[in-house]
Order: structure tokens, then C-alpha cells, then sequence
């Protein structure tokens, strides 16, 4: 045996590297970033900000401030609290070595976001996927019977889910809840809150089961890596052990705060790509061949007639979207593109015409 086999599990051995392209010189419309910036003078206040930072010390863990400018803006119920992660993959990585009992599983939809099948691997749990039906809407029957055949641990809902750009039914997911009751507790991924304008968090004091995730990375501020949950006191305190106590830098934490206090420049963002959203879906309808799914997401998916083909055309015209047409056989000749500014989404419009 060598050394490799020697030392790594079979089932990393087994996987492929998270792949992500070089997008130097391209309009990246794959992966959801907002396109927006700050003005240039709350660029400079930032600037000063970040320069009084101490770097040369940790971060003191309790994240007090922080934490309170997240409750106190972004919606978190009265006496809940959150439970920081450098980006929400993160805290997808800690809900997973939590809940590592032997034999315990993952359960969520497929096709769906990707980490939360990856992160079970990672830490030795099952992951079991249920296939959304032919609508890409959540085939409840499916995963009541899913749920009740394996009795997961752990739940995952994206809402709005990721790649598909659909809501879930609402009644469908509640359903859900007191189906994995408490053997399990299932978590809402809200990474795409901001352009859904619906939300599970005030509905956390109805379940102890419930958690809501979130992140500020589509908001706009990917780069930083900060997500962010809550649910009952009593399984926060359980993630909060499995925490790396530094797990948020320095940086990272006098970012957010700063920008937490102009919280209304980044709604403002959201609303903008929201409306830009419902003109490009518009648009993309409009050509030859294409379908448009639904999106409460920055994001749509949509339908062509040779996936592949229209992604290598649409990198020639420097044009870099997702092929997610391989992801799942429900998607079949699907691409992701992200809702961007008026002139980029205008780029995509022309390439995508040009291309097929
Ligand atoms: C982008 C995305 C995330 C990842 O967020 P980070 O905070 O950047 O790690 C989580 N969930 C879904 C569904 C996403 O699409």
C-alpha cells in the first residue's frame, strides 16, 4: 500500500478537489457575487477603520459586537442568538462533526447545494439525496417517506434553493419539520435571503428543531467569509463547542461591523439586482429556445438546447456562467447565470443571442 492509501480515508480518496476556474479577463457571472461596491467615501471610512485594527492580537472570541449589529439588523428573532462561520460552508462544516454519531445521515434535495452533500463525507456521515420533482418543486411525498425510512439527523432546505433559484413550498417545508420532529433538526439555508424577502427566522421560537442559516457573501461582501446562524439556545451552545475560537479574523469582524452599520447601501443593492433580475429573466424568455425558470435567488437557471455548446460560446465572447447541465439529470442543458449590473446582464444577453 502507499503512503496515501496508507493514511487517507477511501472516501476522500475518491473525490475531486472543489473546482473553481480562473475568471481573470471574463464577466463572471457564476457565482452569485454582487456586482456592486461601496461609494468611495465609505470606502475611506472603512479604510480608517480597518487601520486602526490590532492585528497583532487574536480576535476576542465572544464576537459581542458583532453579533449584536447581525441580531439587531438582519432580522434574528428577540433573546435568540447566532453562531459565527467563516462563510456558511463553515458552519455547514461544524453542524457536520457535531452531529457525527455512527451511522448518522444527512438527508436534502437534489439537486442542491453541493457542500452540504461534500461536508457529510468529510465527516463520515451518509448523505441521502431526494430528488426534487420533474418542476424542480420539493416532492414532499418523497421526502416525508425518505425521512421516515432513514430518520436523518440532519435536514437541509434551501431557501431559495441553490442552483434551481425556486422557493420551496412553505407548507411543504413546515410539513417537513415536524416530520423529522425531534430525532433530527433541520436546517434552512437562507444564503440568497436578501432576494427572496421571505425568511424561516421569524418562525424559530414555533420549533425547537429549526436552525436558520445564513451568509453576507451574496449580499455583497463574499470576500470577507462571514456566515452566520440561530436556533433554540440549547443547540447553539452544542455548535458553539465545535467553533474554532478565532474563527473569525480580525479583518473580517471590523468589515461587518462597519458595514453593518450602512446595512441600507447593501438593501439598496439587493433591490436593485432584484429588479434587474425580473428584466433579465424578461429578456432571456424572449430569445429563441431558452426557458427561464422562477428565481427568487441573484440568480437564474435557465434551459437551452445544447448546454454544452452555448457554455464554450459564451466563454469565447468572455462570458463565464455555470454549466450545470452534468449536476443532475433534472437539469439537463440548464446553465446558472448570475443577475449582475444593467451592462453585464446586456453582455450576456447579446453573447447568449450570439451563441445559440
Ligand atoms: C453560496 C451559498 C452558500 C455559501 O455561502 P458562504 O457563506 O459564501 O460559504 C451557502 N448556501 C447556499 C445555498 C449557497 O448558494
Amino acid at each position: 500500500m502507499s503512503l496515501i492509501e496508507n493514511i487517507i480515508r477511501p472516501e476522500i480518496r475518491s473525490l475531486s478537489a472543489y473546482h473553481v476556474p480562473d475568471s481573470a479577463g471574463f464577466v463572471k457571472l457564476d457565482a452569485m457575487e454582487n456586482p456592486y461596491t461601496l461609494s468611495e467615501d465609505l470606502k475611506q471610512q472603512l479604510a480608517q477603520r480597518l487601520s486602526e485594527v490590532a492585528m497583532n492580537r487574536y480576535p476576542v472570541p465572544s464576537y459581542t459586537a458583532l453579533k449584536q449589529a447581525i441580531c439587531g439588523k438582519l432580522g434574528v428573532p428577540a433573546g435568540y442568538e447566532v453562531v459565527l462561520g467563516n462563510g456558511s460552508d463553515e458552519l455547514i462544516a461544524m453542524i457536520s462533526v457535531a452531529c457525527a454519531k455512527p451511522g448518522a445521515k444527512v438527508l436534502a434535495p437534489l439537486p442542491g447545494f453541493v457542500m452540504y452533500a461534500m461536508s457529510a463525507r468529510f465527516a463520515g456521515l451518509e448523505f441521502v439525496g431526494v430528488p426534487l420533482a420533474a418542476d424542480l418543486s420539493l416532492d414532499k411525498e418523497a421526502m416525508l417517506a425518505a425521512i421516515a425510512e432513514h430518520r436523518p439527523a440532519i435536514v437541509y432546505l434551501a431557501y431559495p434553493n441553490n442552483p434551481t433559484g425556486n422557493l420551496f413550498d412553505k407548507g411543504a417545508m413546515l410539513e417537513i419539520i415536524a416530520a423529522v420532529g425531534d430525532t433530527g433538526m433541520v436546517v434552512v439555508d437562507e444564503a440568497y435571503q436578501p432576494f427572496a424577502q421571505d425568511s424561516f427566522m421569524p418562525l424559530l421560537p414555533q420549533f425547537d428543531n429549526l436552525l436558520v442559516m445564513r451568509t453576507v457573501s451574496k449580499l455583497g461582501l463574499a470576500g470577507i467569509r462571514l456566515g452566520y446562524m440561530s436556533g433554540s439556545a440549547a443547540l447553539m451552545a452544542e455548535f458553539e463547542k465545535v467553533r474554532p475560537p478565532y474563527n473569525i479574523n480580525v479583518l473580517t469582524q471590523a468589515a461587518a461591523e462597519f458595514v453593518l452599520q450602512h446595512v441600507d447601501v447593501l438593501d439598496a443593492q439587493a433591490a436593485q439586482l432584484r429588479e434587474q433580475r425580473g428584466k433579465l429573466a424578461t429578456a432571456l424568455a424572449a430569445l429563441p429556445k431558452v426557458k427561464v425558470f422562477p428565481s427568487a435567488a441573484n440568480f437564474l437557471l435557465i434551459r437551452v438546447e445544447n448546454a454544452e455548446q452555448v457554455f464554450a460560446k459564451l466563454l469565447e465572447h468572455k462570458i463565464l456562467v455555470k454549466n450545470v447541465g452534468k449536476m443532475h439529470s433534472l437539469l439537463e442543458n440548464c446553465l446558472r447565470v448570475t443577475v449582475s449590473t444593467p451592462e453585464e446582464n446586456a453582455a450576456l444577453l447579446d453573447a447568449l443571442a450570439a451563441s445559440l
